[in-house]
């Protein structure tokens, strides 16, 4: 597993202090530090990755996660302009909160108003862990 420092480093440099800003300021926070600790989950993919993830909830089982093909993902890009993120809880658990993420993301946005959130994508599929920095 990769630390989330080599993780940041493959991120483009507005998206990782974005994040690292957010983060930051989510640690300063009391109630959201005692939430749940913010982790990238995601955040350069090979595109060998990206067909797998593509496969799911289609010729493999499981939900559907990706609409992109490998190669056709932001995060297949190098270095990235996504990354996606979880919540690691007290109990040693990894949360997709939908609340939490959205708290997240309003952070991310006020870091850097060129953070596009997957929550806010219109549309019915939302991608509430994913950021992108476009332009
Ligand atoms: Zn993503």
């Amino acid at each position: 597993m990769q630390s989330q420092a080599v993780r940041l480093r493959h991120a483009v440099p507005s998206l990782a202090a974005a994040y690292s800003e957010a983060l930051r300021r989510w640690m300063g926070d009391p109630v959201l530090r005692l939430a749940g600790l913010p982790i990238i989950t995601e955040c350069y993919r090979s595109p060998e990755r990206q067909d797998e993830l593509y496969k799911q909830g289609r010729s493999k089982p499981g939900p559907v996660v990706t609409y992109k093909r490998g190669g056709e993902s932001n995060h297949n890009k190098v270095p990235t302009p996504a990354l996606d993120v979880a919540f690691l809880l007290a109990d040693g658990s990894v949360s997709w909160s939908g609340l939490l993420l959205s708290k997240f993301a309003r952070l991310m946005k006020a870091a850097d108003a060129r953070v596009h959130w997957g929550g806010d994508w219109p549309g019915d599929f939302k991608d509430r862990p994913h950021f992108e920095v476009l332009g």
